[in-house]
């Protein structure tokens, strides 16, 4: 918690009411959770002492930090004479499960999703009932009231406003809804205006959803939506398993050819990106979506961190760290490989010369303007015709949408045009120069 940008953070706000939803089903049931405020490193083995216990059950975490802390946590219990005892329940296939005939990870997705798919096709997939053992609990000693956020020392965020569904029933509620529209997904996912994905990132992310579940659901549908979708949570775990492999990527370029790009990093454009202030309006509303809900439509994440790399000449890093800092979604794997991605210096990323033109990304996903009238009002009155791209509007056009540039809303902030020139020549003389440096 100390690590966190602020103490209005809605992330620790959706744990806490899926705690306080998982303490009142454990009630139900005359148990109930211990809760200890501190560093998992220490309290873990205090707690396994406390109540002698044998041994200690989690999941597997792949983050380097996440790694190093059970590392430590399993050592302290070895040392009382108790163990740390993990298992895999955040993917379907983990760590090296899905590899090439070679025996080496997979680094390009599409072969890695055809042996992910044929490993399922043999291994059906397992469902855990644990509800079944739920009678069988004992109220642990000391069990109490859960404390509030403020107890510990965070304050409410527009989390309930947002009606962000929290808890396994929120998770399943969400689910519900996608299910009655998965078949529509490959047609609906790419416009942000749109009901299109699945909202359930931030419940795959803290373990309210079962991704066997999602995964034996979309696997029994033969709908083009269902199978673009069983694509995307297959995504997530090529990410896992490049973090996996290659832990370096979390502060590292993937492609060691683009680690020395360089980046112009002004702070000044940052802040503007940051608040959604750059004058293009689909990448303001972006980030103004991002900034007020902890969401970002992934067509957006893409245009959004393709503008700060290509167009801002700022280090991809700076925005992996930011998104870190607003998502509710926040996922080391997931938010790193998408960075890489829209840089071209991950691994089965977007090729370097491919650079998102904000302009035409905002006319074709969101054609109407819907979306961005949505998150940046100052546009609201500005017609169709010059929705994307409102510095294009004469003076008496700027007057009757009152929406003057420079007043009301920014003039663009680069020129996509020069920015691309400079983003291609740079991109292509890191490429030179790696190559004759590999040549020497
Ligand atoms: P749906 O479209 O319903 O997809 C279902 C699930 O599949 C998602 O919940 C997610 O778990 C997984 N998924 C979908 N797309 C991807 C993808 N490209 N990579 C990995 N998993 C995927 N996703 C995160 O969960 N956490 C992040 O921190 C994150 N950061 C991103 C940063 C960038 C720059 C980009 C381009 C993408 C990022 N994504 C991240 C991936 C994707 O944008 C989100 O998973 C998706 O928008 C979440 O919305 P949803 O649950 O409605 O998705």
């Amino acid at each position: 918690l100390d690590a966190l940008p602020s103490r209005s953070d809605r992330r620790v706000e959706f744990i806490w009411h899926c705690l306080a939803d998982l303490d009142a089903q454990l009630k139900k049931h005359g148990g109930g959770l211990m809760v200890r405020l501190g560093h998992a490193r220490e309290l873990i083995p205090a707690l396994a002492a406390e109540l002698r216990a044998e041994a200690v059950f989690a999941n597997h975490d792949y983050e380097p930090a996440a790694v190093s802390r059970d590392e430590e946590v399993a050592s302290r219990l070895a040392q009382t004479g108790a163990r740390l005892e993990t298992f895999k329940d955040q993917v379907i296939f983990e760590r090296d499960e899905v590899m090439t005939g070679a025996g080496t990870p997979y680094s390009v997705f599409t072969p890695y999703k055809n042996a992910w798919l044929k490993r399922l096709a043999m291994e059906p997939l397992r469902a855990f009932a644990t509800e079944r053992h739920a009678s069988a609990l004992a109220a642990p000693p000391r069990a109490a009231a859960l404390p509030t956020l403020e107890a510990i020392g965070f304050q409410r965020t527009n989390l309930r406003e947002l009606s962000i569904p929290t808890g396994l029933s929120g998770a399943q509620a969400l689910l519900r809804d996608f299910l009655r529209r998965i078949d529509h997904y490959d047609r609906a996912r790419d416009f942000p205006s749109l009901k299109g994905p699945s909202y359930l990132s931030v419940h795959l992310r803290f373990g309210t959803i079962s991704i066997r579940q999602l995964v034996g659901k979309a696997n029994a549908l033969a709908s083009p939506g269902a199978r673009t979708w069983l694509s995307e949570l297959i995504w997530r775990e090529f990410y896992f398993q490049i973090l996996h492999h290659h832990p370096r990527v979390a502060g590292q370029a993937f492609k060691p050819e683009f680690e020395a790009l360089p980046f112009d990093n002004d702070p000044a454009l940052f802040s503007a990106w940051c608040e959604g202030r750059t004058g293009y309006p689909l990448v303001d509303a972006a980030m103004r979506q991002l900034n007020q809900t902890g969401y970002m439509h992934n067509r957006l994440r893409m245009v959004a961190a393709s503008f700060l790399a290509k167009d801002l000449h700022i280090d991809w890093r700076w925005g992996e760290r930011y998104f870190a800092e607003q998502l509710n979604d926040f996922d080391l794997s997931a938010n790193n490989g998408g960075w890489q991605w829209a840089a071209s210096t991950g691994c089965d990323a977007q090729p370097y010369f491919r650079i998102f033109n904000p302009v035409s990304q905002s006319e074709k996903f969101d054609a109407e303007g819907a979306f961005i009238r949505r998150y940046v009002p100052e546009l609201a009155k500005v017609p169709g015709k010059f929705i994307h791209a409102p510095w294009r509007m004469d003076a008496a056009g700027q007057r009757d949408s009152n929406c003057i540039l420079g007043t009301h809303y920014p003039a663009p902030i680069v020129d996509h045009d020069e920015a691309r020139k400079i983003t291609l020549a740079r991109y292509q003389e890191a490429r030179t120069r790696a190559s004759s440096m590999a040549g020497d």
